[in-house]
């Protein structure tokens, strides 16, 4: 249907109407998060007495809210203080102001609508208010657009616009967005949290480091309209940040570290290491981690072009979009290098084997020479053994503090004396 707008005056009786009918949706997205001050609402009923203009209302005949078959049934887009206010003075909750002026001839000082003449109610409730309705040829998107425009003189961004899709993935991405975490992060404040969890949680249901673009995330509202909170993608990423915000809750101001980027790929690093690790209870650890990884980084930033560690270099340069090339290299080298600080991080179950990341940095840390004192032979990665330093049967974790590298006859020397005793 084409868009289409009309003005339509209501008397105050029939918006009263309309309100106990349920007819007017008061719809929450609309609202602004201020609630009226009480000067504010006795100053609207006075003008209304006074016959003064008060500012059109907006209603929209929403195709999503309205049966086809149902007249005046509408969505108060903008004037809801209005109507709210209006309704009050009608159910007594409302006054007119002590300093009103009297109207003819009648005393109007702090009188509620009782207390007024059957004349001047009557008068009150034929009082028109002019409504502009919006046809249902207006989506849910355009009005928000609209109505940014009013208020913030800016078209909708385009998280702003996510939050208009059907279904609901925008509720779970809305709530998670009130992590604590969000608070220490340096992001847009129109909807930059909600847009960090909706590419955060993009990636968990897509199962490995994708890349993050607006045609993807719109996808991804669209194909998870039945999301809820309990789902295990859901659960799993408010798990991460909630990880986060212990770890960055030193302070409450932002912390300049914690951008954009920073906060995509630590939810993911957190996200992924609490499938294999016992995380809990490192928060400090982990913040540390990133924390040193970023002052190396920057540090590395400072050099000459020649003296730079390339592996910093390239980081930097992923930290500049969101494709699958540059999500994925800057979680790659952030988790290895949180699980190559964090020595004592225990495997989650007491599990035998050494992940591929614990093995490389165990690699990394031992220079891959044997730890044999009497052998320190140069071994390669495909060829060396990640050993537990106190022998797994004895009680030895598998964590980073317990590994060593070995060359293969020494691991089976070892191994053979461990049976032995
Ligand atoms: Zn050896």
């Amino acid at each position: 249907m084409k868009k289409d707008k009309k003005n339509q005056p209501f008397t105050i009786s029939n918006l009263k109407f309309l309100i106990e009918k349920g007819r007017l949706n008061f719809n929450p997205r609309y609202q602004r998060g201020f609630v009226w001050k009480a000067s504010q609402k006795e100053l609207l009923i006075d003008s209304l007495i006074l016959g003064y203009d008060v500012p059109k209302l907006y209603f929209h005949d929403n195709p999503e809210y309205s049966a086809p078959d149902i007249d005046f049934q509408y969505d108060v887009v903008d004037g809801q203080q209005r109507l709210r206010t209006i309704q009050g003075f009608l159910e007594g909750e409302v006054k007119l102001p002590k300093e009103a002026d009297d109207y003819k001839g009648e005393v109007l000082k702090s009188k509620k609508f009782d207390d007024l003449s059957d004349d001047l109610q009557m008068e009150f409730l034929n009082m028109t208010l002019d409504i502009v309705i919006l046809n249902d040829g207006y989506v849910q998107e355009d009005i928000e657009d609209m109505f940014s425009r009013f208020n913030n003189g800016e078209p909708l961004n385009a998280p702003e616009k996510r939050n208009s899709l059907p279904g609901n993935f925008k509720n779970v991405v809305n709530d998670l967005a009130n992590s604590s975490i969000f608070l220490r992060c340096i992001l847009s404040k129109r909807g930059g949290a909600a847009d960090a969890v909706a590419k955060i949680l993009h990636v968990r249901i897509n199962g490995s480091i994708t890349g993050i673009s607006a045609p993807a995330l719109r996808k991804r509202y669209l194909d998870n309209q039945g999301i809820t909170d309990k789902s295990p993608f859901v659960l799993e990423t408010k798990r991460a940040l909630n990880f986060l915000g212990r770890a960055f809750k030193a302070s409450n101001n932002p912390d300049p570290r914690l951008k954009k980027w920073a906060i995509l790929t630590l939810a993911e690093v957190a996200a992924e290491m609490n499938k294999d690790y016992a995380l809990k209870d490192f928060e400090a650890e982990f913040a540390n981690a990133f924390l040193k990884f970023e002052a190396e980084r920057i540090a590395n930033n400072e050099l000459d072009d020649s003296e730079q560690d390339s592996t910093y270099s390239e980081v930097t340069n992923a930290t500049r979009g969101d494709s699958q090339a540059f999500a994925q290299f800057r979680f790659d080298k952030l988790r290895d290098f949180i699980i190559r600080e964090i020595e004592e991080l225990p495997l989650k179950d007491s599990q035998r084997a050494f992940t591929l990341e614990q093995r490389q940095a165990i690699y990394h840390l031992g220079g891959g020479v044997c730890a044999n004192s009497n052998c320190q032979k140069e071994v390669e990665f495909s060829e060396f053994h990640a050993d537990h330093v106190l022998p797994f049967v004895k009680g030895g974790e598998t964590k980073l503090s317990n590994g060593q590298v070995l060359c293969a006859p020494c691991n089976l020397k070892k191994s053979a004396s461990v049976q032995d005793s």
